[in-house]
């Protein structure tokens, strides 16, 4: 089947921010631009309380109606957009860097008051481990906020990457009056409207003529010595270097208004990347690729307690995905085929009979998937490059009631597959250590284990400074190093040999003194 002209029409994206910076608000616009949903406040507000505190009810509301929008599909002028969630809470970060595995490009949304905050430099900094495309969006606009030029060059230092304004605004707060596109040559004048689908915009090409007083008075001169400014700092956007993740255009506005959104959405479809190629650890996979391929990036277990089910979620890479058409589970090398897919169109889902690279297929599972397994029409091929964290917060998982012995074991199990923590076994005895990158994930397993599996447990803190997989050329180093230190290792879930440093000092010296072994930090799934 012929698949370039579907390809051409999809853009894959995630959404990222530093938490209360405007995703939910941006998301909810895009959305009423693709007439995916039709009035404001359509979109729940995704996310657990930001406080501390962890509100279980919050964490199942969380969990809830992330499902249904973990991936919202919809189209915009005639291009298929697939805008797959990242969650905003900081415990759940490695959900987000397992989601961008999955994305083509991002569009990152910065608060004008705060700047760069703490996530935004995380997030970036996985963006840029995997070159991907990213377009700012400086967000608040109707707030007093920051100098503009003073945010580019924090943008350019904080995030290491270079900047280009393709939009510059006319003052900020309660002066804002809107912005002036430099790359299209407009004047989008700004007012507030928060819920239609409207706009303002003057074509205005000539900055110097005196009808720009007209408009904007006052600030006319400061727009023409702006622009100005910005021709002579930057240099004239160049798509290839946004394509292979070197440079970030920027855009001004306001979310919560409604402003400066459909122009980056417009910018949006016309520059950012149709579905990309991707390695395996056999190949780089093409998308226009006959055969059908596809990674699983995020599990999500037990939506319906009564049903026991979980959805894999997977991305099509090439080929077309097709219903009840057999393909190869890789990992466990047999043949597997789903009568069901769902896609996800805004807040509903449906099935579907055939996907394309791009698209996010959920499939129910009875168990058959982890985060990383690829599907494939038989190359016995695995996608790269989802990294799995080093964990930084361990606790030993016990069990609190010896009859339900089995169902922890199975729950531990599952909700380590879908990422939600990772599973260390140790010996002798079988312990097991949970080891997460947020205090949370410790509550919502526990929480679960009970209300999911039945199984009651607590966690007993593990002093320990972090996980470390170990490996070496020379396999008898690497046995001297396991022997020397075996009360500080464990074995993943794949097996592979995990050293748990007991302090950064005890890292550092067993590094010194065993330079053949190489100490990693994040290990790949599979
Ligand atoms: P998220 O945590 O990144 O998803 O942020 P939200 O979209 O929930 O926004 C956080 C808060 O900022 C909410 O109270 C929004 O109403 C508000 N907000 C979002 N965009 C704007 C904006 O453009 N201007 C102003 N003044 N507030 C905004």
């Amino acid at each position: 089947m012929k698949n370039t002209a579907e390809l051409d029409r999809r853009r894959t994206f995630a959404i990222i921010s530093h938490p209360d910076a405007g995703k939910t608000t941006l998301t909810e616009k895009l959305l009423l631009f693709g007439g995916a949903i039709q009035s404001a406040g359509a979109v729940k507000n995704n996310k657990i309380k930001k406080t501390a505190t962890s509100d279980f009810m919050e964490i199942e509301k969380q969990r809830g109606i992330s499902v249904a929008t973990s991936v919202m599909g919809f189209e915009y002028k005639g291009i298929k957009i697939n805008l797959l969630d990242t969650p905003g809470h900081k415990d759940f970060a490695e959900d987000t860097y397992r989601t961008l595995t999955a994305v083509d490009s991002v569009i990152l949304v910065v608060d004008s008051v705060k700047g760069v905050e703490e996530q935004t430099e995380k997030l970036m900094s996985v963006c840029r481990m995997r070159d991907t495309p990213v377009i700012v969006f400086v967000n608040k606009m109707d707030r007093p906020g920051k100098d503009p030029f003073e945010l580019m060059d924090e943008l350019e230092d904080k995030l290491s990457i270079k900047v280009r304004p393709l939009s510059w605004p006319i003052n900020n707060g309660s002066d804002f009056k809107g912005v002036y596109n430099l790359y299209k040559k407009h004047l989008n004048l700004f007012n507030a409207n928060k819920t239609a689908v409207e706009r303002d915009i003057v074509s205005f090409s000539d900055l110097q003529s005196p009808k720009l007083e007209e408009i904007i008075g006052k600030d006319a001169d400061t727009l023409r010595e702006d622009a100005e400014l910005v021709e002579m700092a930057y240099e004239p956007f160049d798509k290839e270097n946004y394509l292979d993740g070197l440079l970030a255009p920027v855009f001004f506005g306001s979310a919560l208004n409604n402003f400066g959104v459909q122009e980056l959405l417009d910018t949006f479809i016309e520059i950012a990347p149709t579905p990309l190629p991707r390695n395996t650890n056999l190949r780089q996979v093409l998308p226009t690729e006959k055969n059908f391929s596809g990674f699983v990036f995020k599990i999500h277990a037990n939506l319906d307690p009564r049903h026991r089910d979980r959805i894999a979620f997977l991305r099509v890479c090439s080929g077309v995905f097709e219903r009840n058409k057999f393909y190869h589970h890789v990992r466990l090398n047999k043949n597997v085929r789903f009568a069901n897919p769902t896609s996800f169109m805004a807040q509903d889902k449906e099935t579907i009979d055939s996907a394309f690279p791009g698209d996010v297929v959920g499939l129910y599972d009875t168990g058959n998937f982890k985060i990383g397994d690829t599907l494939s029409e038989g190359e016995m091929m695995t996608y790269k490059g989802i990294p799995s964290f080093s964990p930084e917060i361990f606790r030993e998982l016990e069990n609190a009631d010896p009859m339900k012995a089995k169902q922890m074991e199975k729950g531990i199990h599952q909700l380590t597959d879908e990422g939600v923590a990772q599973l260390f076994i140790k010996q002798p005895g079988n312990r097991k250590i949970v080891g997460t990158v947020g205090e949370l994930q410790f509550d919502v397993i526990q929480y679960r284990l009970l209300h999911e599996y039945g199984a009651s447990c607590h966690f007993r803190p593990m002093p320990m400074y972090k996980a470390c997989w170990v490996s070496s050329n020379n396999p008898a180093k690497l046995k001297d190093f396991l022997d020397f230190k075996a009360n500080s290792i464990a074995l993943d879930k794949d097996g592979l040999p995990v050293y748990l440093a007991e302090s950064k000092g005890m890292l550092d010296v067993m590094i010194s003194k065993y330079p053949e072994i190489n100490f990693a930090f994040q290990s790949e799934h599979n």
